[in-house]
């Protein structure tokens, strides 16, 4: 592998999406402390987007991070987002920004972000395969990858467009491997035909497969206690994706020091998931299966890179219909009615534009989830 891929020291990622927030700003003092620790445990890269807490992200890396390290201490990966261009010329006066806001001089890596059928004809356009490899000769950028969110087929049509793409950024957890939505299994074997090392993002699916059902939980508490070992259900979910060939990193959205100390644990001396470990998840899918939850990753693309003229809190909803079917959790007709709607479209307000299925990575019917959630909540009051 490439020397740059050499100098990832650990297969696990800080997943900059996700960071601990107080009064709607990120909570520098956690995160300080948050990169402090991770770079004493010998982990070294960092992914950030521009949409990832509208530029909060970015501006947070530049505080806790690059302002307080010498430059070869981490390695940085951003992205170069959709709706942040328009035509070829606004692409480098985006990346110059990136560079400022993150307070650095290049990027080790640089992906086109998030790349679909949707999106993908823009980004041949405006040219910015090839502006990303102008900047690479220029020495603002390392390496370049991207990120993907369709079928395998479309990466198939990408890579053979464009050979020169170091690296495949691919969500890929045990969920995913066997949901044809997703179509991860194919997507993975289609980024290792190509011979691109693979990063996997969404280990633990937006941190669903953290916290899981009760049922599903008894399967790996019951391996635990045969074992006599005490493993997150989210360790699981990592060593997972980790354990496969050419995976290069493994990004976790780690959104407080106590769930970094948790990752690291079992990461800073990477062991692959055993025959009986693997088992054990193939229960935990089954379990996951009967309940029928929504697979939304909270990736807030829906609303975030899509106006919902309704403004619909999308992912919201989706969780707190969750909680209602998956976990019988009572509270969530009160949380519904008091604080998703309050303020903001209800699903039942929904006028099916589409906009928000256009973007999703998931590829989830939302229009017809948000029918659901109205029938559930709404339609008794
Ligand atoms: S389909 Fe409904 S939820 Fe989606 S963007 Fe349109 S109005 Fe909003
Ligand atoms: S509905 Fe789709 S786009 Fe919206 S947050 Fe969930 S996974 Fe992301």
């Amino acid at each position: 592998m490439d020397a740059t891929f050499q100098e990832i020291r650990k297969l696990l990622g800080f997943g900059c999406m996700r960071l601990p927030m107080k009064d709607a700003q990120v909570d520098l003092e956690e995160f300080k402390a948050m990169v402090d620790r991770f770079l004493e445990e010998g982990f070294n890269y960092f992914d950030t987007a521009h949409p990832y807490l509208k530029g909060l992200s970015e501006l947070a890396l530049r505080d806790a991070l690059t302002s307080r390290y010498p430059r070869n201490a981490y390695l940085l990966a951003d992205k170069l987002t959709e709706p942040y261009f328009e035509k070829e010329e606004d692409i480098r006066p985006f990346f110059e920004q990136q560079l400022q806001w993150c307070g650095v001089d290049y990027f080790d890596f640089y992906l086109m972000h998030a790349q679909m059928e949707n999106n993908y004809a823009k980004f041949n356009r405006c040219h910015a395969y090839e502006i990303a490899q102008e900047l690479k000769k220029e020495g603002k950028i390392r390496h370049v990858g991207l990120s993907f969110h369709d079928r395998a087929a479309m990466l198939d049509t990408i890579l053979t467009d464009h050979p020169e793409v170091e690296f495949v950024q691919i969500q890929f957890n045990y969920m995913d491997v066997t949901n044809p939505a997703v179509d991860s299994r194919r997507v993975y074997e289609t980024a290792r035909k190509h011979g691109k090392p693979v990063i996997v993002m969404e280990p633990v699916k937006g941190g669903s497969l953290a916290v899981l059902p009760e049922r599903a939980r008894q399967v790996l508490d019951r391996l635990n206690r045969e074992r006599g070992s005490e493993h997150s259900a989210a360790s699981y979910a990592i060593r997972y994706a980790a354990g496969f060939e050419g995976i290069c990193m493994v990004l976790s959205g780690m959104s407080s020091l106590q769930q970094m100390k948790d990752n690291l644990s079992f990461m800073k001396d990477f062991s692959p998931l055993d025959d009986e470990e693997k088992k054990a998840l193939s229960e935990v899918v089954k379990v996951f299966h009967g309940l029928n939850a929504i697979p939304c990753t909270a990736c807030r693309y829906c609303i975030e890179e899509n106006h919902c003229p309704k403004e619909i809190l999308i992912p919201d909803i989706f969780a707190c219909l969750n909680s209602r079917t998956v976990f019988k959790n009572q509270n969530a007709d009160f949380y519904y009615r008091e604080v998703l709607t309050d303020h903001n479209g209800k699903a039942g307000d929904c006028i099916r534009c589409g906009g928000c299925e256009r973007v999703c990575p998931q590829h989830l019917p939302i229009r017809q989830h948000l029918e659901a959630a109205a029938a559930l909540f709404e339609e008794k009051k």
